[in-house]
């Protein structure tokens, strides 16, 4: 019975992290999962996203200011961090092949891993100053 219970808990947990480009914290997934089951506790999400990420479902990597994030997206990827709205994208694409070919070449070490951080400005955090510049334009005309 508690095993079943803990099952449907976990999918409703992973179904929050499914999608596209799912950022979130352990008490943002928490506030989701609340919303289809009310008695759920912190504890058991918090239990369930460490589950899952050993299980290799999600994975969770460290955010410079709250903590740790889970990711919705379990493939090896890197991040663009939007530093207005501070949201996480993925980068689909591979950006650091003739680096990693670079540096092995002129240190002759062998690289295993990488992790790049890029950070800016995202697309919605951009139209949004434009049009904030375009009214400032319009107060002074
Ligand atoms: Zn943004
Ligand atoms: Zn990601």
């Amino acid at each position: 019975m508690m095993i079943r219970r803990n099952s449907r808990q976990r999918q409703l947990i992973l179904d929050v992290m499914r999608g596209e480009g799912i950022h979130l914290n352990a008490d943002q997934v928490y506030q989701k999962v609340k919303q289809a089951d009310p008695s759920i506790g912190i504890a058991t999400v918090y239990r369930n996203l460490n589950l899952l990420t050993e299980m290799g479902e999600i994975q969770k990597f460290q955010d410079r200011s709250t903590g740790f994030m889970y990711d919705g997206n379990p493939k090896k990827h890197h991040h663009f961090y939007c530093r207005y709205c501070k949201r996480y994208f993925d980068v689909s694409f591979s950006v650091e092949e003739q680096m990693i070919r670079q540096v092995e070449d002129q240190m002759g070490v062998s690289v295993e891993d990488l992790n790049i951080s890029l950070e800016g400005c995202c697309n919605e955090c951009k139209d949004k100053q434009e049009k904030e510049k375009e009214r400032g334009k319009e107060q002074w005309n």
